[in-house]
This record gives C-alpha cells, sequence and structure tokens, in this order.
C-alpha cells in the first residue's frame, strides 16, 4: 500500500507501456512537448471530461471527469466517464436508491493500438474504482475517435497482474530517478518527446561498426 505523497499519475501508464525513457523523461524529469497526437488527444478529453457533470437517465447514470485513486497501485486521475449501471451486485451510490456497476469508458483520439498501453489505463482506472466503491468490475470500454466505436476490455487477472507489474516498476524507477537508455524504434517518429530525447543520437553504437565506417572506411 502506497501513501498519497507517493501516488503517481494514472494517466502515465500508457507513456510507460509505449517506452519506459518516455514516461521518465516526463514524469522523473518533468520534460514535456506537445505534437500534433498529444493536443488532439487533450481536446478528446477535455471534451469527454466535463468536470462533475452527472447525468441520469432510467438505469443508467453517467458521471464525467471522476477523479479516482487506489492504494495499492499507488496512482491518482480521473476518468473520462464513469456509467453506473443499475445492478443488484453493484456498490451503493451516495443519494441514488439501489445498487449500481462502475463501468468506465476512456476516450482516444486513433484506433486500436497493438501495444496494450490503453488496456492498461483503462485497468488502472478499473482497479481504482473497485477500492474507491468496494465493488468487482469484470469490464470497461475504449472509445476510439477514428472511427467512433467502443471495444470492449475484459479486465482479466493477467491484465489486472500486468498493471501491478507496471506500477510497481513505474515507482521502482521514480524512487531511483532513473531515466532509461534509448532503444530506438519505429514508434519514435510518433513520439512527442523525439526532439528531447534525441534518440537518433543517444542510441547505442556498436563501437566495432563505428570503427568500420568512420575509421578504416578512410584509409
Ligand atoms: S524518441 Fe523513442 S526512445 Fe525517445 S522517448 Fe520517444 S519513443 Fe522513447
Amino acid at each position: 500500500m502506497y501513501s498519497e505523497k507517493d501516488y503517481l499519475m494514472l494517466s502515465g501508464i500508457q507513456h510507460f507501456v509505449f517506452c519506459r525513457r518516455q514516461w521518465a523523461l516526463i514524469h522523473i524529469e518533468q520534460q514535456w512537448a506537445e505534437n500534433y497526437q498529444t493536443t488532439a488527444g487533450e481536446l478528446m478529453h477535455k471534451k469527454a471530461h466535463d468536470e462533475g457533470s452527472f447525468e441520469k437517465r432510467g438505469d443508467l447514470l453517467t458521471v464525467r471527469g471522476l477523479r479516482i485513486s487506489s492504494r495499492s497501485l499507488g496512482m491518482s486521475g480521473q476518468c473520462d466517464v464513469v456509467e453506473f449501471h443499475q445492478d443488484k451486485d453493484g456498490a451503493e451510490l451516495f443519494g441514488y436508491d439501489g445498487r449500481w456497476r462502475p463501468v468506465p469508458v476512456e476516450y482516444k483520439r486513433g484506433t486500436v493500438k497493438e501495444d496494450g498501453s490503453d488496456e492498461a489505463q483503462l485497468c488502472a482506472q478499473a482497479i481504482c474504482l473497485e477500492e474507491m466503491f468496494q465493488t468487482e468490475i469484470r469490464e470497461g470500454f475504449l472509445y476510439y475517435g477514428q472511427n467512433r466505436r467502443r471495444h470492449r476490455v475484459e479486465f482479466t487477472e493477467a491484465l489486472r497482474e500486468n498493471v501491478k507489474k507496471l506500477s510497481g516498476e513505474m515507482h521502482e524507477l521514480l524512487l531511483r530517478g532513473y531515466t532509461p537508455n534509448v532503444r530506438y524504434s519505429k514508434r519514435c517518429k510518433a513520439c512527442s518527446l523525439e526532439d528531447i530525447c534525441l534518440p537518433k543520437l543517444q542510441k547505442d553504437v556498436d563501437v566495432r561498426a563505428y570503427i568500420e565506417q568512420n575509421i578504416h572506411s578512410k584509409d
């Protein structure tokens, strides 16, 4: 269990999955750069958050911008949308009759990613909501702006274990104040921190190849 002073930004988990170094540059070294993707994503989230708004339609209560935290993950953040569905197995909600099952919904621009970063972020939100409402949450949804579709995410044991492992690694890196080295890959082209990270300059160079290229080739 972490204390509040050690909480990490929950949204950082998607940076961490995308690239450990990117996360450390943002969250340990406090460097940040906007590119088209981050700006468009930010605008989309602002629209989705509309902080603190409640809307009730029949047996569905929709809450936007709900602040969340988890002591077991040592994280806090904000959900774009949490839907509370009336369900006898759900949690009690102050001011509302009956029991309600929380379902987190996260808005993303673009489309489904292969690296699992969005699923990890959504699952971390679910773990926070479970601790706050003392109930079990089996599923959530990612809404992708490009195709305007919802993608269902099941919070399996494997996904939960992975999120706990990621959170442990993040806390450990922060404690050590360690920024991982560059691992250059095609994702660097889409990275908002490429100009700060300078991955091509910093990637490890094979000494033999360097000598061949820069010394022997000049003989
Ligand atoms: S440029 Fe590449 S290595 Fe550097 S932070 Fe971005 S993704 Fe990571």
